[in-house]
Formats: structure tokens, sequence, C-alpha cells
């Protein structure tokens, strides 16, 4: 276990205080399949306790002078900062990714917290025209006690993309990490008690993901439900929230298209593909699943990927030369391992990877080849389900209508991508690709000025951008008439 695991705090942390447990549950490093800690598991007390510390602390933060509440987010921004080397180790050792990008999202979660702290100060309303001797305004209010529920995949940067605009419009807080990742999320916690957030603004709940996702969804007290995680979870907790109504946001799952033109930058294109699919070993619901590859250029792309797919280094997270550490558990390699048999049973050609890494160093842990399948069709599962794996379907097309219409043959509206240098194709795949975000010619998809989210089954809400604080709020409309 690293010095970093070992400090680390354990426990829940509500209304300011760290509280023990009976119940601690281990916690696996994916890279050695080694126990690296017990976490807390919070009994049904502790989570009511949690949500109502939550909402005991609203008065007063919602309350508070802007300068004063922004001024904590921007200590706690500096304190990510400060600590990104620490916590960057935290979560490779309890996720796997390469050290490089666990560290670029504890400092992009830094960025979530400055912009958001910015963005609180223009929170602006509105006035409209009104009849005579009245004035209408509209007022961006907090909603009040927001549950927040995030997944493994992004441990560090799911909550403060969450936390960071939920604190700043004047909310407060009950989060519960991904039971896979919970040290990240202690971290964070370590800060905002370092930062000396006032008790109860933010509180940390982990255990039974069933229950404390009950207790949420059905409290009167908790106004929003913030969910980021797989379509079918988001649509139990949708369902649950029914009865009480809560505003929600659902980041869901996503299955994204990768589109190649015959027209395209053949290089600037594989070098985005494998930007955006091995990043997080493609563990990641904007990772380009599909990839659609005109009929022209198919054998040079084909070619210039294979070179670099089998370059990859897959390692330990730990190890500075790794570029794709583990999946995080076994039963990601059997899923992905299934959906290569299936596409090869129905004619798919692997034209690298395809297995398990086996050999000292990957025995222990959940290594996976860098894996390129060709051929794929949408008789296969992988074109239809979600691939959480460093597998890259590779679909032949011969016109840019026919490629759109495939990409948009998902369930799924997340994320897409296109290269192509034609004006017009340009506009076609822009105006026509039925997703939340399109990268044309680029890959990076996501900042904290730019709005983030799907549309059909990938969700709705938006984080980052402007966009992302008004979740946070609802509009008061009032309506004054001098006498
Ligand atoms: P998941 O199984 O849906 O879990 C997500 C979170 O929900 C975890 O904290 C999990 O807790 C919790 N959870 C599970 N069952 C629950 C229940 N019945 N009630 C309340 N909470 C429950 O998803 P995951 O495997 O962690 O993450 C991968 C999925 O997230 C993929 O589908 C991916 O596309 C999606 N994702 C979407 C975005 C986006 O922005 N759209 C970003 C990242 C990931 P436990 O882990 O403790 O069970």
């Amino acid at each position: 276990m690293t010095e970093s695991i070992n400090n680390l705090k354990k426990d829940l942390y509500i209304n300011g205080q760290w509280m023990t447990t009976t119940d601690y549950k281990d916690v696996i490093n994916p890279a050695t399949n080694e126990v690296i800690a017990q976490v807390a598991q919070a009994s049904k007390e502790q989570v009511e306790n949690a949500i109502q510390t939550a909402h005991d602390a609203f008065k007063h933060w919602k309350s508070l002078e802007l300068k004063e509440r922004t001024t904590y987010l921007h200590k706690i921004a500096d304190l990510l900062e400060e600590n990104a080397d620490r916590l960057a180790e935290i979560m490779t050792v309890e996720q796997g990714k390469p050290i490089k990008e666990a560290r670029l999202e504890v400092i992009s979660g830094a960025e979530s917290f400055r912009w958001n702290a910015e963005e609180a100060r223009r929170l602006y309303g509105e006035i409209i025209p009104a009849p005579n001797d009245h004035k209408y305004e509209v007022a961006y209010e907090p909603v009040g006690v927001v549950g927040a529920i995030t997944p493994w995949n992004f441990p560090s940067g799911m909550i403060t993309r969450k936390l960071a605009p939920a604190l700043a419009a004047g909310n407060t807080v009950v989060l519960k990490p991904s039971g896979d990742t919970p040290l990240s999320a202690l971290a964070i916690f370590e800060l905002f008690e370092q930062a000396e957030l006032p008790k109860g603004v933010a509180n940390i709940v982990m255990g039974s993901s069933k229950d404390i996702g009950e207790a949420f969804t059905t409290s009167k007290l908790v106004k929003k439900i913030t969910f980021t995680g797989s379509t079918p979870i988001g649509k139990t907790l949708y369902a649950q929230s029914a009865d009480t109504l809560k505003k929600m946001s659902l980041e869901l799952g996503g299955h994204a298209p990768f589109i190649v033109n015959d027209d395209a930058d053949i290089t600037a294109a594989v070098e985005g593909l494998m930007a955006a699919k091995f990043r997080n070993n493609g563990q990641v619901c904007i990772a380009p699943n599909r990839i659609f590859v005109h009929e022209s250029v198919k054998e040079t792309f084909l070619a210039q990927l294979k070179e670099k797919v089998e370059a990859l280094k897959v390692g330990n997270g730990l190890e500075v030369d790794t570029n794709v550490g583990p999946l995080i558990r076994e039963d990601a390699i059997d899923k992905i391992k299934k959906q290569i048999v299936n596409a090869t049973d129905k004619g798919a050609t692997l034209i690298t990877g395809g297995h398990r890494l086996t050999g000292d160093a990957y025995d222990n842990g959940f290594f996976f080849q860098p894996t390129i399948l060709d051929n794929v069709n949408t008789t296969m599962d992988i074109f239809y389900e979600e691939t959480f794996g460093p597998v890259v379907p590779i679909i032949t097309f011969t016109t840019l209508e026919e490629a759109i219409s495939m990409a948009n043959d998902s369930e799924y509206g997340l994320a897409s991508y296109a290269f192509a240098k034609d004006g017009k194709a340009i506009n076609t795949l822009a105006t026509n690709l039925e997703y939340g975000m399109v990268g044309i010619n680029a890959v990076a998809i996501s900042n904290p000025e730019t709005p983030f989210g799907g549309v059909k089954q990938s969700g709705f809400g938006r984080e980052n951008s402007h966009l992302g604080i008004k979740e946070y709020v609802t509009a008061k409309f009032i309506n004054t008439k001098f006498l």
C-alpha cells in the first residue's frame, strides 16, 4: 500500500466530522488485484443524517456573501493543484489509469472549481419589460440539497465537475462515489476539511449503492439528483425520483461514432483516434467505439493505426512509460472478450490484439491487449453495445450519408467525431450527427467552458460551461407592483 493511501481517511465525512462505522469494504488495485484499503459503509441512519446535515447547512451557505463563498472554492482549487501528485497516485492505484492522465484529471478538477467560482459571480438574473408601475424580475436561486452519485472511470473528475457548480451556486451536497474508487473522493474531502468549508456543506457517504440511491431519491429534503453512470441505473434513479419530482441531471452511457471521410487528413485522424480511444484504456463514455472509414482511405488508415496500436505500452499506471493501464475489474475483461468472439464469429477480422495479457507483470491484474477489429457490421453486438475497453471496431462506408446514417443507428447520443476537410461535408456532419457533442478534426470536447452532455439514452442536462451551473439553480419570477 502506498504512503498516500495509508495516510488517507477511510471514514464517512458528515457535518464536518469523520464518522466510523461497523462495516468496512475492501478497495482493490486493478493492476495487482491486491486489497489497498477498507472504507466505511454507511448505515441507513448515517445516510439520513448526512442528508439532514446538508439540509441544515443550506441556509447559512446560500446566504454567505458571494465573495466569501467563492473564496472557499478558490482555496479548494489551490489545494487540488498543490496536492495533484498525491491525488494522482491514489487515483492510479485504485483505478489503474496512467499517472499522467490521473494528474491531468486532478488539475482539471481545480479548473472546475475556479471556473464555477467565477461563474457564480455571473449568475445574472433578468429584468423583463413590464406593464407601467410593475417590475418583472427573474432571479436564480440554489435548489437546496444535492445528492450526487459518481462512477469509477473518472474517480476525481466526475466529482469535481458536479460539486464545483453545486457549491458555487449555493447548494449543499451529499456525495456517494463509486464503491470501486472511493479513495479519490475521500482525498478530495480531506481537502474540503483543510479549506475549512463550513460544516455540513459537503458530506460523503459510501455503502450499498441501492440503499443510498433510494435514500437520496425518496428524501423530501434532497431537491436534486446529479448522476453519472450507466443508462440502466440512471433510469432506475429517474423512476425512483418520480414521487418527489426531483430536478435531475443524468450523464449516462455513450457509444461514440468516429467518421473518417475520403478527404480526411489521415495522420491527424489516426492521432485523434489514438488519443480519444486509449485514454483511460477506452473506459470513457465519450471514447470512439465505432470507427467508420471511407473505403478509399481504409488501407492507409488501418496501416498507420495498427503501427500505433502495437506500439502502446500496457502496464501498471504508476510506471511513467505506461500508455494503457488495466481494466477496472474481471467482468470488464469478460464483456470485451464476449464482444470480440461474437464479432469474429460473425465475420470480423482480428487485425491485432484480442486477448488478455499474461506473464509476470500482468498475471494478477486485469490487463487486455489493445485490439483492432476490421469488417465490423450491424449484425454484431459490438456495433450496438457500449464498449468500455481498448477495442477499435472498423466499419467501411462508401457515401457520407451512409456513414451518418450508421453513426446515428445507436440508442446513445453523447459524443461523436469526424475527420474531413470539405466545407460542405463538415457542415453535413455537424448538422446531422444526432449527438450532444460533435468533434470535427478535433477530439478535445470536454472543457470547463463548453457544454458536456448527451441526447437520447445518454441522458439529459449539461455539465461545464455557463449551462452547467444553471442545472443547480431554479429561476424565480418576481412581479412587483409599485403602489
Ligand atoms: P454504474 O454501474 O451505473 O455506477 C455508477 C454509480 O452509480 C456508482 O456510484 C454506483 O455505485 C452507483 N449505483 C449502482 N447501482 C445503483 C443503484 N441501484 N442506485 C443508486 N446508485 C447506484 O456505472 P459505472 O460502471 O460506475 O460507470 C460506467 C458507466 O458510466 C458507463 O455506462 C459510462 O458510459 C457512464 N459514464 C457516463 C459519463 C457521462 O458524462 N455521460 C461519464 C463517465 C461515465 P457502486 O459503484 O458503489 O455500485
